[in-house]
C-alpha cells in the first residue's frame, strides 16, 4: 500500500488511474482545478476514506507526504489547450516543477504523463523513442507540444542533478468512458455526432493517420512503468500502434453506432500532424506490456457511456 498523488485526476485518464490505483489498495489524493475534469468522474469515490479530493492549481505549490506522483494535470485536447496557451504551458513547466520539487523532499517517484505530441509532425514513421521529432515552435499546438517537451527535459535534469527518481510516458491517442463530452478530440467528437445523427466532422480530407488506445489499457501501462523493477525511465511509447486514417475511423464509427449521420468536411487545423503510430517495442521489451483491447471492444463501450450521458 503506498500514498499515492494524482494530479490531473478528475480528469479523462486520471480518474481510471485513480479507480485502479484504490483497486489495488493504495491510499489516492486526487489533485485537481476541474478546468476539463469534472466530480462526475470521481463521484463514486468521494466517502472512500482511502481517497481525498483536493481543488488545488498545480502552477502553485503543493505540500503533502507521498510514495508516488502521477503527473497528469494538464488538458489534452487542442480545443481545450488552446483556449488559454499561456496557462497550458504554465501548467505544464511551473505545474512540473512543483511537482518535481515535492517528489524530491518527500523521495517519491514521480512519473510524466508526456505525449506523443513531443513528435510534432514526424518525418519518421512509426514513432520510436530515440526520434527527437518535428515540432513548431511557434504555432497554435507549440503551447501543448513544446511544454510537454519542457516537462520532459525538467524530469531528466532533476534526475541527474537531484537523484529524483522519474519515469516519463510518451502517450498516443487514448480513448473510453468519462472523456468529456464537449472535449472536442476526435472519438467524443464523432461518437457524440453520431449518436444524434449530426454530421461527422472530417477535418481536412481525413487521410490523416491516428492510432487508439484503450484507456484500461494505457492505465496498465502507466502502472508497471512507475513500478518497474529495473528502475527504467523512459521516455517510453504507451499507445495501440493499430492506425487508421480519420475518414475509415468516421465509417467505423457511423457502423458501430448505427448513425445515419452523414459525413462533412471541415478545414484542417495548422499543424495537424499527417501521420501517427507508436513503436511500442521498448514497452514490450522493458514493461512486457502491450495493448490488449480489440478496438471494436473499447469503442463499444465508449458509445455505451455516450449513449448514457446524453440520455
Ligand atoms: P483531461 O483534460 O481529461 O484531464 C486533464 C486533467 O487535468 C483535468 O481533470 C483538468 O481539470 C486537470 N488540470 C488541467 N490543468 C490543471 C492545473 N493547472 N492544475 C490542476 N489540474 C489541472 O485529459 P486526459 O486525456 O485525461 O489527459 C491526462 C494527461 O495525459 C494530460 O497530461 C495529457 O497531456 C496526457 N495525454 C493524454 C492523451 C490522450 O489521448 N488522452 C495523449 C497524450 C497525453
Ligand atoms: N479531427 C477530425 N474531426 C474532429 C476532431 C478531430 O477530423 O471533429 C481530426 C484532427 O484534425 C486530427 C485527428 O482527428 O487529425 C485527431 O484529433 P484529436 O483532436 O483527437 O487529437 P490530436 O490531433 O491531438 O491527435
Amino acid at each position: 500500500m503506498k500514498r499515492i498523488l494524482v494530479t490531473g485526476g478528475a480528469g479523462f485518464i486520471g480518474s481510471h488511474l485513480s479507480d485502479r490505483l484504490l483497486k489495488e489498495g493504495n491510499d489516492v489524493i486526487c489533485l485537481d482545478n476541474f478546468f476539463t475534469g469534472s466530480k462526475n468522474n470521481i463521484r463514486h469515490l468521494i466517502g472512500n476514506n482511502k481517497f481525498e479530493l483536493v481543488r488545488h492549481d498545480v502552477i502553485q505549490e503543493y505540500f503533502a507526504e507521498v510514495d508516488q506522483i502521477y503527473n497528469l494535470a494538464c488538458p489534452a485536447s487542442p480545443v481545450h489547450y488552446q483556449y488559454n496557451p499561456i496557462k497550458t504551458i504554465k501548467t505544464s513547466v511551473m505545474g512540473t516543477i512543483n511537482m518535481l520539487g515535492l517528489a524530491k523532499r518527500c523521495k517519491a517517484t514521480i512519473l510524466q504523463a508526456s505525449t506523443s505530441e513531443v513528435y510534432g509532425d514526424p518525418k519518421i514513421h512509426p514513432q520510436i523513442e530515440s526520434y527527437w521529432g518535428n515540432v513548431n515552435p511557434i504555432g497554435i499546438r507549440s503551447c501543448y507540444d513544446e511544454g510537454k517537451r519542457c516537462a520532459e527535459t525538467l524530469m531528466f535534469d532533476y534526475h541527474r542533478q537531484n537523484n529524483v527518481k522519474v519515469r516519463v510516458a510518451r502517450i498516443f491517442n487514448t480513448y473510453g468512458p468519462n472523456m468529456a463530452i464537449n472535449d472536442g478530440r476526435v472519438v467524443s467528437n464523432f461518437i457524440v455526432q453520431a449518436l444524434k445523427n449530426e454530421p461527422i466532422t472530417v477535418y481536412g480530407e481525413g487521410n490523416q493517420t491516428r492510432a487508439f488506445c484503450y484507456v484500461d489499457d494505457l492505465v496498465n501501462g502507466l502502472i508497471k512503468l512507475m513500478n518497474n523493477e529495473n528502475n527504467f525511465i523512459g521516455p517510453v511509447n504507451l499507445g495501440n500502434p493499430q492506425e487508421f486514417k480519420i475518414i475509415d475511423f468516421a465509417k467505423l464509427i457511423i457502423k458501430l453506432t448505427n448513425s445515419k449521420s452523414e459525413i462533412i468536411y471541415k478545414p484542417l487545423p495548422s499543424d495537424d500532424p499527417i501521420q501517427r503510430e507508436p513503436d511500442i517495442s521498448l514497452a514490450k521489451k522493458e514493461l512486457n506490456w502491450e495493448p490488449k483491447t480489440d478496438i471494436k471492444d473499447g469503442l463499444m463501450k465508449t458509445i455505451t457511456y455516450f449513449k448514457k450521458i446524453l440520455d
